[in-house]
């Protein structure tokens, strides 16, 4: 166990022109990293750029699926195809094979468990896909769920600018608290902890045990 007071910032459905873009400029002030969680059809020759900046940045890159489905209802070779295809771009683009797999929607069962041979991943949201959710709003609901070891779900998603004025005042305000934010990876390296299967995480020291 680290002593540490660790915190994982992932960000999913991206890579989005002139979203990622900001959210790097943010991680890049502040000198930290983050993970994101990409769908693959999302990375074409316009935008794998903004993954490879966020590899050279020392971030991670991991999977979100190739088409963001719901992917219980989805058969055995259609699951496999979802992740093969976006792990296969991540590769190319970066060289390194994603370890971690977020399900769309948070939707996921055991035959996804069984199919899919990366870490899952949850975390903590904030509703911030709904465009409604003000940005002050968003900053509140993060800081309040803090706790060590915790990661937070956040969407470098179009137009998405009310998360991109969030993580301006939720990361200094983390590291003054003490916090160290750390890749999905790192944070489960520095914490001695594997990821299992047949489980999902809401932090390195929490497990998300039912489905939903
Ligand atoms: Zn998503």
């Amino acid at each position: 166990m680290s002593d540490k007071k660790l915190v994982a910032l992932t960000f999913d459905d991206g890579p989005t022109i002139g979203i990622t873009d900001q959210v790097l400029d943010v991680l890049g002030e502040n000198e930290i990293v983050a993970s994101f969680f990409l769908i693959g059809q999302q990375i074409t020759e316009e935008t794998g750029y903004l993954v490879k900046r966020a590899h050279d940045m020392g971030c991670s890159v991991e999977n979100h699926s190739r088409t963001h489905q719901s992917m219980p209802t989805l058969s055995r070779q259609e699951i496999l195809n979802e992740i093969q295809y976006t792990t296969e771009l991540i590769e190319e683009i970066t060289g390194e094979k994603p370890e971690f797999f977020r399900p769309p929607y948070i939707d996921y069962d055991q035959k996804m468990y069984d199919l899919i041979d990366l870490g899952f991943i949850a975390g903590y949201g904030c509703e911030d896909w709904v465009p409604s959710v003000t940005a002050k709003e968003r900053i509140e609901r993060v800081l309040h769920d803090a706790n060590p070891g915790f990661i937070i779900l956040l969407h470098d998603m179009e137009d998405n600018v009310n998360t991109v004025e969030a993580i301006k005042t939720i990361i200094p305000e983390l590291k003054k608290q003490g916090y160290e934010f750390v890749t999905i990876r790192d944070l489960f390296r520095l914490s001695g902890i594997s990821p299992q299967k047949n489980a999902i995480y809401m932090g390195a020291n929490e497990v998300r045990k039912n489905y939903q």
